[in-house]
């Protein structure tokens, strides 16, 4: 049986590798030759030990994660970690950095502020988050418990196309909307937090990277902090504490199995910019029509963002888009436009689709 599927250009929950789909599916009624589903093992089974176990495994080859930085398997998505970073990271009379690039950005100081003390490090708010800061742009403070940036800015549609540094801080970055999309020098890392569902999987599990010397706490202070809370909890019991969300990490097993067949992260992003290309290729060849948000330099390779001469042309494009098997393509809220994510299971036939639809649709309302 094939199933009618459009191109999904959703900012997340967003579009999984077809053949990952159809393996969860026939394990659904049995996981290999188990007779129990994957809904329904227990997260004590060997079966799942072996899933859990080759997952971290994959995530450590791919990602080529150096000795001494812990691979975590929590829930509660991204958001949860905006609150668990500076609980874990910020020692009393310390201060966390925070680079502002967009929405996630400002939520993520917000709820540290909830916590302890913020500093801005840099922001281009008054620049509409267009693009991101160099390196030499960010300010620290005096007692700097580390700089916190978002390295893709899934609303504005920026990315770092540098790997951030300041001064030797522990950098903490929020990798939710390109995570595995490209490589990644985790050595320059303290901790990396994603949510799974942009690129790694569905909803309901966050991938953390932590070197060890983040879990910096002292036995006072961890006392204090609720369990679910403490990056510890998680390191102590090999993400087993609790009842982790067991078919999220499945799928993200296989999602990972997929990335290493298709031959792994250079490989992604060799894709990623030729599928990006395509539609950034569109907006330049028309820019009376179609105004990219992103300042060059710092354009997302995962969510395009583009504007079009009225509201009213941009609500037109996304209905006759979605009439011709392109849903998703609305722009986030607070932003408006147009917005294309084109992760890494989107398939470059898509991409190619939206950028012919561009220019038809330019030709007919410029
Ligand atoms: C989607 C997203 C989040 C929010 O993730 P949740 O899992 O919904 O909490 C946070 N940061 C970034 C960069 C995101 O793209």
């Amino acid at each position: 049986m094939t199933t009618h599927r459009i191109f999904n250009f959703s900012a997340g929950p967003a579009v999984l590798p077809e053949e990952v789909l159809v393996e969860a599916r026939d394990n659904l009624l049995s996981l290999g030759s188990s007779g129990i589903g994957i809904l329904e093992c227990s997260h004590r089974s060997k079966e799942f030990e072996a899933i859990i176990g080759e997952a971290e495994a994959n995530l450590r080859e791919l990602l080529a994660i150096p000795s001494g930085y812990r691979v975590l398997f929590l829930s509660g998505g991204a958001t949860t970690q905006f609150s668990m970073v500076p609980m874990n990271l910020l020692a009393p009379g310390t201060v966390g950095n925070y680079v502002l690039t967009g929405e996630w950005s400002k939520k993520a100081q917000v709820e540290a502020q909830r916590v302890g003390e913020t500093h801005v490090a840099a922001s281009t708010e008054s620049e509409q988050f267009r693009r991101i800061p160099t390196n030499d742009e960010l300010r620290c403070c005096d007692r700097a418990a580390y700089v916190h940036t978002t390295s893709n800015n899934t609303i504005w549609g920026t990315e770092w196309q540098h790997e951030p540094e300041a001064g030797g801080l522990p950098i903490v970055c929020d990798m939710s909307s390109d995570f595995l999309s490209r490589p990644v020098d985790v050595a320059r890392y303290g901790l990396i937090y994603a949510g799974a569902q942009k690129n790694a999987g569905p909803a309901g599990v966050t991938v953390v990277i932590l070197r060890d010397d983040m879990l910096r706490l002292d036995k006072a202070a961890q006392a204090k902090l609720p369990i679910m809370m403490n990056y510890r909890t998680y390191v102590d019991h090999k993400s087993l504490y609790n009842t982790p969300p067991v078919f999220p990490i499945y799928i993200v097993h296989l999602v990972l199995r997929w990335l290493k067949r298709f031959g792994g992260l250079a490989q992604m992003a060799a894709h990623n910019q030729a599928k990006a290309q395509l539609v950034y290729d569109a907006i330049d060849s028309m820019t009376g029509f179609y105004r990219g948000h992103a300042a060059p330099d710092s354009r997302s390779l995962m969510n395009i963002t583009f504007r079009l001469p009225s509201e009213a042309l941009e609500e037109q494009f996304a209905k006759e888009a979605k009439a011709a098997g392109m849903d998703g393509l609305k722009g986030h809220r607070s932003v408006g436009g147009i917005r294309a994510s084109v992760y890494n299971a989107f398939p470059m036939a898509g991409a190619q689709a939206l950028a012919s639809f561009m220019r038809d649709f330019a030709a007919r309302h410029g």
